[in-house]
């Protein structure tokens, strides 16, 4: 990377750690400055992925690494089974033990969707996601 995209990287990252208290979007650890990340939320490569910031969250190098190339929603069941101790229940499983009247707990909420309701609920308005992309390179995954 040359020097000006670092440069241009290390902005784009510190902006959205910015906006999340300086937290991971997903586990809201605060992270260590060697330690942050941009996430892909659609992973690159897969369809739907981009570089725009509505793509792009703040995330910690563990949950980054846990995420990889995986959905949201499994990171949420593998977060949710690191804290608390849930077993981790592929969709398979869940909607088995729906079937068979198992009522299975309340998702884990992650960081960035607790800090949106909150903003949701002083400002009665969704909070809308910058759009525009300062760079396209990056090192997240
Ligand atoms: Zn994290």
């Amino acid at each position: 990377m040359s020097k000006e995209s670092t440069a241009r990287y290390l902005e784009l990252r510190n902006r959205l750690w910015a906006a999340t208290g300086d937290s991971c979007w997903y586990c809201g650890e605060p992270g260590r400055e060697d330690c942050r990340t941009i996430d892909h939320v659609i992973p690159r490569g897969f369809e739907g992925s981009s570089e725009d910031e509505t793509n792009l969250r703040p995330c910690c190098m563990r949950c980054n690494g846990a995420k990889g190339t995986r959905t949201v929603e499994d990171l949420r069941r593998y977060l949710a089974w690191l804290r608390t101790g849930r077993p981790y229940f592929t969709p398979v499983q869940l909607a088995w033990l729906n079937d068979n009247g198992w009522t299975p707990p309340a998702p884990f909420e992650f960081h960035g969707e607790r800090l949106q309701s909150q903003k949701e609920a002083t400002t009665g308005n969704p909070v809308v996601h910058p759009s525009t992309c300062p760079g396209g390179e990056d090192e997240g995954a």
